[in-house]
């Protein structure tokens, strides 16, 4: 779901404290066609004032008001729960003035003054903080009203309103008190409807309100219309830090401290009759982004009755019949609104006596869907320019358009057991398996599964790859499950630590639930959410176009998504390139847009089926002829691979990375071993069978690290072990030159992993060029190849002026750079992430989005030692970041020629680069 644009919180406390010392405006007057806000003021008037204030400038028939600051409610919190003085002078000075428009007073018995009073953030947070309506309404200018009006019965409903509503949020009494007396009353006079109850009915209901009031404060209900003002501002105050606001922040991202504005207006009433009636609406289909005005409206309601879902509204096409006029203006107006915001609008209305007034507009949330299609849609209405049209689209909304999706309807309907981190998008359901070899088999014979691991190691590719969607308890955003499962475009949840995972059982248990193999399993890759039951889902249409299942001209949403991607193309400056390993996920990145292979994790390359045993012959070798007999098996292999990836990219720069795994994911489980030799043991059994498990175990022994993301792995490999290095060059070369014969140029780049001294990688450049050019020899062709390193241990960045006069280019690996400057480990850091961002210690996982500020420094050191020393030097991210929009914002300003990311992430990282070239933060 779309995040809000960040607002940074020390410049909004720096405001605040700022305000307090000088002398400043608080008070914000908008009415007789002209405001003293505007729309660009959101900071100080919040989305709602900002909106009136717009509203009103430009005509429109908006009740007059005033806006009291976002300023204040910091003042309000910093000065003990009281506004000082100058605030409540200029708040009664607004008041006065509102009074002279209006041509009516609060508190007058004969033309009394009634005023909503209205939360309003800078962000919407809908219908989490406080409202309160018909503020002025006491024993006597209830009178006034009916007086005034001629209608005893709207006056006297307005007043049980107004009581109500004040003594739930300001005097803080529970609804259901006022609740019970309602139903008490429509019962004793047989009312079927709110509406059903007369003027002498509803002057009971204010009776019996009033003692629900005293019983409950032991005082009156407050008959002071400036207590009743004042209270009321307040409590709206308050609500910014009531318990469902402050999730609602954390959820979306929104900073404490930016506070809420308040909004005094005059009432206008929908419930006066007939002829009367509230509503809200969209200019387009929030859901669809189709052009259809599209609402609910409610005929002698007040708008709380269309939030709290007492009564069904009626779609808004039926206004059209009812109150043809006032549909035919409110029509006008909103197609004005979105004219002037050039933007789908989401605004809210009454009518009182068939003249409409408007009470809001803003921007509408919509869906990725929408989102895409809206943005289209208003460039070919002229309304937006394509470069404003990149500007609507929250770079995630794309990435929701290529995840399966369940039935919306149905997902809610179940109960979520637990969360887990969404580590890749998109809908999945299925049964539970326990061991990738189940999910094989039971996908063979044609059921869905969801591979549900403890954690996830290489040896489960297979089973990952057939599943529906990957579950584990353990992990952080880059753990294996969570960067393999990206890569696919494979649903998945790691670290959901609430799972307790019995494997050789074959169960979990959450929420005391224990859900058994075959037991359906259902979660929302988005939003981490998991349920235990059997939910419909459907397969993205953009990814039936790209994989060739469906073609373009039959997919208007296609179209409209590879329109709005092509515009990227003309802002960006960031080359946006994949990290793809085989040929298929190559040509899918692609047909994405992908320029360019900006990561070949060549290990990923030895999961393929049939290869595991060969490599793991190759590591548990203890001397050179095997290794290198190992080695051999593996060469065609992966040459084949290579031409296949290159053949893909059609020539585009491939970036291939010489071998770099933690060499224990690829041997067997030493507990394991030592079980299996055990039970060998016990049942007497002896031989060359029993021997060669002692080897094996005595080898993994020898192998085994206490910490193997510091160990054994990367150029360390290559260095201990060059024949790797060789055979993998051949492999390149050779693929390279096979192309070169068919006509087909590629330039190689050799990158070598977690290099952290500059003689590392002159190491491994010796033997890559002595073997490059000896194959060069042998196919008698010549190719131009670059040799680089990755750039992921503090002390290559730290000296990457001496590393860049070996490399020609620098691919900076931002999870191991992230993992080793923070020094939390990838695999591990699930296991208290949670808490550290509930404590605020860290904002967000620094594995997901990157951390500018601290290890930040070291891409800027990076990049500007390296730069020094080599001015052509290329360089490019190709860690799990690379996709992420707000990081992208990051790579954009510290001048870096690519970012690359998994082929899913290709659309999202086109768009966010085009955004950041553009300098606009759109979500997050
Ligand atoms: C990195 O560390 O950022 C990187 C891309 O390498 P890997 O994830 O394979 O360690
Ligand atoms: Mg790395």
């Amino acid at each position: 779901m779309a995040k809000v644009i960040k607002k940074n919180t020390k410049a909004a406390k720096r405001k605040t404290s700022a305000s307090a010392n000088t002398p400043k405006k608080f008070v914000y007057f908008f009415g007789n066609g002209k405001a003293d806000g505007n729309r660009t003021m959101k900071d100080t008037l919040g989305g709602k004032g900002a909106g009136l204030a717009e509203m009103t400038n430009a005509g429109l028939p908006v009740p007059p008001g005033f806006t009291i600051s976002t300023d204040a409610c910091n003042i309000y919190y910093a000065n003990k729960a009281k506004l000082p003085e100058n605030i409540e002078t200029e708040m009664v000075a607004a008041l006065r003035k509102l009074e002279k428009t209006a041509g009516a007073q609060l508190g007058s018995e004969e033309k009394p003054l009634l005023v909503s009073v209205r939360s309003g953030a800078k962000f919407s947070m809908p219908g989490m903080m406080d409202t309160i309506l018909n503020l002025g309404l006491n024993d006597k200018t209830v009178e006034g009203l009916k007086a005034w009006t001629g209608n005893g019965r709207f006056a006297f409903d307005s007043y049980r309103r107004f009581i109500q509503m004040f003594g739930s949020v300001v005097l803080e009494i529970p609804k259901s008190a006022f609740e019970h007396e309602f139903q008490s009353v429509k019962h004793a006079r047989k009312a079927a409807l709110d509406t059903d109850l007369d003027e002498a009915a509803l002057r009971e209901v204010v009776a019996k309100y009033k003692k629900v009031v005293r019983d409950n404060t032991r005082r009156d209900f407050p008959q002071d219309p400036m207590e009743q003002l004042r209270g009321a501002r307040n409590a709206v105050f308050r609500s910014w830090n009531n318990a469902r606001a402050k999730e609602y922040r954390r959820i979306y991202d929104i900073p404490d401290s930016i506070g809420t504005a308040v909004n005094v207006q005059m009432m206008v009433f929908g419930n006066t009759g007939d002829r009367s009636g509230t509503g809200v609406g969209f200019t387009r289909n929030p859901a669809t982004g189709a052009k259809e005005f599209f609402g609910e409206f409610l005929i002698n309601a007040q708008g709380e009755d269309v939030v709290a879902g007492i009564r069904t509204p009626q779609p808004i096409s039926e206004l059209e019949r009812v109150m043809p006029k006032a549909y035919k203006q409110l029509r006008e107006i909103t197609t004005r609104l979105e004219r002037n915001y050039k933007d789908i609008q989401d605004f809210e209305f009454t009518i009182q006596d068939e003249t409409l007034y408007m009470l809001q507009t803003r921007s509408g949330k919509r869906t990725g869907y929408a989102a895409v299609v809206i943005a289209t849609d208003l460039v070919k209405e002229k309304l937006v320019t394509p470069k404003e049209a990149l500007l609507l689209v929250d770079p995630e909304a794309l990435s929701q358009l290529l995840a399966p999706g369940f039935d919306a309807k149905e997902w809610k309907q179940h109960e979520t057991v637990t969360r887990g981190l969404p580590a890749s998008p998109g809908a999945a359901c299925g049964k539970a398996v326990f061991t990738a070899d189940t999910a094989v088999e039971w996908t063979n014979r044609g059921e869905p599964v969801i591979l549900v691991r403890r954690e996830t190691v290489p040896d489960d590719i297979h089973g990952m790859w057939v599943a529906q969607g990957v579950l584990t308890a353990t992990g952080g955003m880059t753990s294996h499950a969570a960067v393999v499962g990206r890569q696919m475009g494979k649903p998945s949840i790691v670290g959901a630590g609430e799972l307790r995972i019995d494997e050789h059982g074959r169960s979990f248990t959450v929420k005391g639930k224990t859900v058994k193999e075959g037991d359906y399993v259902a979660f929302d890759g988005l939003t981490g959410e998991v349920k235990l039951a059997k939910v419909a889902s459907q397969p993205s249409e953009i990814l039936q176009v790209v994989t060739g299942k469906m073609k373009p001209a039959d997919s208007p949403i296609y179209q409209r998504f590879s329109q709005l991607l092509e515009w990227t193309d003309k802002f960006r400056r960031l080359g946006v390139r994949a990290n793809a390993d085989q040929p298929d996920q190559a040509e899918l990145a692609y047909a994405f847009g992908a320029r360019g292979i900006g990561l070949c994790r060549t290990e990923h390359m030895f999961f393929g089926e049939g290869r595991i045993p060969i490599v793991q012959r190759m590591i548990l070798a203890d001397n050179e002829a095997d290794r290198r007999a190992a080695l051999n098996e593996l060469l065609p292999m992966q040459r084949d691979d290579f031409y296949g990836v290159f053949k893909a990219m059609k020539g585009t720069a491939v970036t291939i990375r010489t071998i770099d795994p933690p060499l224990h994911e690829f041997l067997p489980k030493r507990e394991e071993l030592m079980v299996e030799i055990a039970t060998m043991e016990a049942k007497g059994q002896k031989g060359r069978g029993l021997e060669e498990k002692r080897t094996l175990l005595g080898r993994v022994e020898q192998l085994h690290e206490f910490n193997p993301m510091l160990g054994h792995r990367g150029v360390r490999l290559g260095i201990t072990y060059p024949e790797i290095t060789e055979m993998q060059t051949r492999a390149i070369i050779e693929a390279a030159c096979r192309l070169n014969k068919e006509g087909l140029k590629v330039v190689p780049e050799i990158m070598i992993p977690l290099v952290g001294d500059v003689r590392e990688l002159r190491d491994q450049k010796a033997i890559v060029e002595r073997v490059a050019d000896e194959v060069m020899k042998q196919q008698g062709v010549k190719i131009k190849y670059l040799i680089g390193t990755m750039i992921e241990v503090p002390r290559g960045a730290l000296t990457a002026d001496e590393v860049a006069t070996e490399a020609q280019f620098f691919s900076f690996g931002t999870n191991d750079l992230t993992q080793m400057t923070f020094g939390f480990s990838r695999d591990d850091v699930g296991k208290f992430l949670r808490i550290y961002q509930d404590k605020k210690i860290l904002e967000k996982d620094p594995f997901a989005t990157f951390d500018a500020a601290g290890t930040g420094q070291l891409v800027a050191m990076g990049v500007e030692k390296g730069r020094r020393a080599r001015p052509d030097l290329k360089v490019g991210i190709c860690g799990e970041h690379g996709g992420d929009p707000s990081s992208i914002h990051f790579f954009h300003k510290v001048g870096l020629d690519y970012v690359s990311c998994s082929p899913y992430r290709v659309p999202v990282a086109r768009l966010a680069a085009a955004q950041a070239a553009l300098s606009v933060k759109v979500g997050d």
